[in-house]
C-alpha cells in the first residue's frame, strides 16, 4: 500500500486537527495543486515534470531535493512504464515519505528527560523567529505533564528578550534566572543550571542570544555555555533546539545550516507553519541539515505547538481539507 492510501486508511474517520488546520495555506499550494495537475494531464510528460518540480519548489522542499525527487520518478516512470499522473503523484508522496524515515524516523520527539536532575535545553535561533514565544510553549507543554519549569535568560545583548522572557514566567508561574544587562551569558546560564539543580527543576530551558552576524563570536559563546553548563550539571545542555520560522523560506534553510556550523544540534522547531504556503520547508531542512525536526508551532497559542509527526503532517499537507 502506497502512502496515501494508508493516510487515508488512518485518519479516514478523524475532524481536522491542528495539523490540518494550520497546514490549510499550504495545503493550497502542494496537496491542492499536485490534485489540479493530475486532473489536467491524462498522461505524464516532460512538462508534467516540469510543472511538479515547479510546485516542489515553490513549496519549499528545496531546489536539491526537488532535483532529486523528480529524477527518481522520472526514472522509475520509465522503467515501470507509469503514465498515469494520480500514480506519479503518489509515487512521489512515497519518495518523499521514505526520504525523510530513511534519515532516522524512529527518533523520540519529545524532549528525553535526563535521569535524576535537572534536563537543559538550549534554546538558539535569530531574533523574530519565534523563539520566546516556542520557549514558554514548551514550558507550558511540559508543566502540564507536570514537570518543574524555569527560565534562564543568557540572551542579555537584548534587554527586551530578558523582559519579554520575564512577562512569560511571571504568566506560567516558572522561575526565572536573568543576569544584570550585558552580562557574560555563560555566567548566566551557569547560575540558572545550579538553580535547577538546588530547586529540584526538571527542565531548565535557556535561552540564548542568536546573532548570527558574527558565526566565530557566536560558536565561541556557544561554546564557552555549554562548557560552564556540563560543569554544573554533568550531560548538560541535554538537548540544542534551533528555531526557524517557517515564513522566511530558504532563508530558514540557510540559518539552520549557519547554526548547524556553530554547535550541535539535537533538534529544530519550526514555528508560524500556520502562516506560510511553504510547508516544504520541514523536509528541505531535515535534507539539507540533517536534524530532525521535533515540534511544529501552528500558531500563537500556548497549546499551539505540536510534536512533529511525519504522518500527520503528510496528511495536513495532503488531504487534511478533505473528507
Ligand atoms: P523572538 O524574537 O524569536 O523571541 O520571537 P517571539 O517569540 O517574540 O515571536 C515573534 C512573533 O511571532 C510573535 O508575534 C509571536 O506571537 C509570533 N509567533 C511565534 N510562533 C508562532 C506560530 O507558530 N504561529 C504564528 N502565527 N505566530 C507565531
Amino acid at each position: 500500500m502506497g502512502v496515501l492510501a494508508f493516510l487515508k486508511g488512518k485518519f479516514q474517520k478523524k475532524q481536522p486537527d491542528q495539523y490540518d488546520r494550520g497546514l490549510s495555506k499550504s495545503r493550497a499550494s502542494f496537496g491542492d495543486k499536485l490534485a489540479e495537475l493530475a486532473k489536467r494531464y491524462k498522461t505524464v510528460n516532460s512538462d508534467y515534470f516540469e510543472e511538479l518540480e515547479q510546485i516542489l519548489v515553490e513549496a519549499d522542499v528545496g531546489v536539491a531535493l526537488s532535483l532529486r525527487l523528480i529524477e527518481k520518478l522520472l526514472d522509475k516512470s520509465k522503467k515501470e512504464k507509469i503514465n498515469d499522473p494520480s500514480a506519479i503523484n503518489e509515487e512521489l508522496i512515497d519518495m518523499m515519505f521514505v526520504d525523510y524515515v530513511s534519515k532516522g524516523e524512529d527518533i523520540e520527539n519529545e524532549i528525553r528527560f535526563a535521569k535524576g536532575g535537572p534536563t537543559v535545553l538550549l534554546v538558539v535561533g535569530v531574533n523574530g523567529v519565534g523563539k520566546t514565544t516556542t520557549i514558554a510553549k514548551l514550558a507550558y507543554r511540559y508543566g502540564k505533564r507536570g514537570k518543574k519549569c524555569m527560565f534562564v535568560a543568557a540572551d542579555t545583548f537584548r534587554a527586551g528578550a530578558v523582559e519579554q522572557l520575564k512577562v512569560w514566567a511571571s504568566r506560567l508561574e516558572v522561575p526565572i534566572v536573568c543576569g544584570k544587562a550585558a552580562a557574560d551569558p555563560a555566567s548566566v546560564a551557569y547560575d540558572g543550571a545550579l538553580y535547577a539543580k538546588e530547586h529540584g527543576i526538571d527542565l531548565c530551558i535557556v535561552d540564548t542570544a542568536g546573532r548570527l552576524q558574527n558565526k566565530s563570536a557566536l560558536m565561541d559563546e556557544l561554546v564557552k555555555t555549554k562548557r560552564v553548563l556540563s560543569r554544573a550539571i554533568p550531560g548538560a545542555p541535554h538537548e540544542t533546539f534551533l528555531v526557524v520560522d517557517a515564513t522566511t523560506g530558504q532563508n530558514g534553510v540557510e540559518q539552520a545550516s549557519a547554526f548547524k556550523d556553530c554547535t550541535d544540534l539535537s533538534g529544530v522547531v519550526i514555528t508560524k507553519m500556520d502562516g506560510t504556503s511553504k510547508g516544504g520547508i520541514i523536509l528541505s531542512i531535515r535534507d539539507e541539515i540533517g536534524v530532525p525536526v521535533r515540534f511544529i508551532g501552528l500558531g500563537e497559542k500556548m497549546d499551539d505547538l505540536e510534536e512533529f509527526d511525519l504522518d500527520k503532517y503528510l496528511h495536513g499537507l495532503l488531504l487534511g481539507g478533505s473528507k
